[in-house]
């Protein structure tokens, strides 16, 4: 707040004419508020990046804060994160390091994937061999392109776990097979996990071959091989695979793999809007994040489940804990404004109310206005934080949505939208709502 305006990187560029390079960001408030050379700023995005940012009501002195870690404190875990260079995540990342694939296939598939396997061809390159020939074929150089996907024998052997995996890959050419395979396993699926181990495994019988028709002068037929592949690891999968979600792509699949185990079994609980006590005002309130804005919403009502007051606001951070927060913020607000001193707050962020009921530290830039909540929850002769599930915080949901198009604040009152109005008399009448839930 008071710490210079020439640190701040945007502000810098736009106003360097304006202000001496010594500008404090006062400057910019006037009354607690974004005064009017913020408001005039042409460029929209640094207009909204600043408005975003709520004014510290009470001026207190200027912090350090981390903001790599998320309460803002130092610490030496974020800061090698930061000093480590981010790398991309290659493509093929949920393939190779599924945790249930065997590390041994694992390896080979990494380093076929990062081209690093020692087939013929790179031995030629390195002038440690002088030919290059396909043990399998004898008819092409010896690449991992032919060996995996084009030789006619292990062909054979990826067409029978294709089939039995019924892996809908795109065969145009080994590219796009490939970039398919990826795209099946990366899924955060129990089917992509299984593909993953069978895919890992063909990679390694394959070279397996390869390694004892070269080194050992063994060698078996295709038919021998593929056979050999999926009788081994459906034991493996047999022992690894407790239990999975009872999906009919996965019930398929282990049903062809020949696996027997149990399915988790999914069953929905019943949930309803519940009243507040008699003398109990009950806020229910939620935050909205969209490609299109954000903003927060909320409504208050009585123990009879009449509509006390309703609220939309815009919101200009896209972090949904923000806008979670501004809902509770400017609910509780209007129960004071209006009054009511027993209240209740039901979000159903659960991070909010965990640090509404001290369970959890807010994010480094919440922390003002979380502390500026509790003080205002001070006032109440009674106020209770809870989770509400989100089934049943439509109410507040569809409000949310109005402020996200919302030019400011606004509390209104009845008459309500017919939407708002049917959300209301299914609370009211304890309209049951089922929630999923996956038994473990
Ligand atoms: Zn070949």
């Amino acid at each position: 707040m008071n710490g210079p305006l020439i640190q701040y990187e945007a502000a810098r560029e736009a106003w360097l004419m304006k202000f001496s390079s010594e500008a404090l960001v006062a400057v910019l408030i006037t009354d607690g508020n974004w005064n009017h050379e913020v408001h005039q700023l042409q460029n929209r995005e640094l207009r909204e990046s600043i408005l975003s940012k709520r004014i510290n009501s009470r001026m207190e002195v200027d912090r350090i804060i981390w903001t790599p870690s998320k309460d803002g404190k130092y610490s030496a875990k974020t800061a090698y994160t930061v000093l480590s260079e981010a790398k991309p995540r290659v493509k093929w990342h949920g393939l190779v390091w599924s945790k249930l694939v065997i590390p041994k296939h694992a390896f080979n598939t990494w380093q076929l994937l990062s081209g690093c396997l020692p087939t013929q061809d790179r031995l030629v390159n390195r002038k440690i061999l002088n030919v290059s020939s396909c043990i399998f074929c004898n008819n092409c150089r010896e690449n991992s392109k032919h060996l995996f996907f084009e030789c006619s024998y292990t062909r054979e052997v990826w067409n029978h776990v294709r089939v039995l995996l019924d892996l809908q890959v795109d065969n145009r050419n080994t590219n796009r097979l490939w970039m398919s395979i990826f795209r099946l396993c990366g899924r955060q699926t129990s089917e992509a996990k299984i593909y993953s181990v069978m895919v890992c495994a063909t990679v390694n019988y394959i070279w397996g071959e390869r390694n004892a028709r070269r080194f050992q002068g063994k060698s078996q037929t295709a038919v021998n091989l593929k056979i050999r592949l999926v009788k081994e690891l459906r034991r493996y999968l047999q022992l690894q695979i407790r239990d999975i979600p009872d999906t009919s792509v996965i019930k398929a699949l282990v049903g062809r793999l020949g696996i027997i185990t149990n399915f988790r079994t999914n069953t929905f609980i019943p949930c309803t809007w519940t009243r507040p006590l008699q003398g109990t005002i009950k806020i229910n309130c939620d935050g909205a994040v969209k490609a299109d804005g954000s903003g927060f919403g909320g409504l208050l009502r009585d123990s009879e489940g009449q509509v006390v007051c309703a609220y939309s606001g815009r919101g200009f951070s896209s972090s949904v804990y923000q806008q979670e927060l501004n809902a509770v913020h400017k609910g509780i607000q209007l129960a004071k404004d209006q009054g009511f001193t027993k209240i209740e707050v039901a979000s159903d962020s659960l991070g909010v109310i965990r640090t509404m009921n001290k369970m959890e530290e807010p994010p480094w830039d919440c922390q003002d206005q979380v502390r500026e909540i509790r003080e205002l929850a001070a006032w109440f002769e009674e106020i209770r934080f809870y989770h509400a599930f989100r089934e049943t915080n439509r109410a507040a949901d569809y409000l949310a949505g109005i402020g996200v198009e919302a030019e400011s604040f606004i509390c209104f009152i009845a008459p309500f939208p017919v939407e708002l109005c049917i959300i209301l008399e299914e609370d009211k009448n304890n309209k049951v709502y089922l929630r999923f839930h996956q038994c473990r």
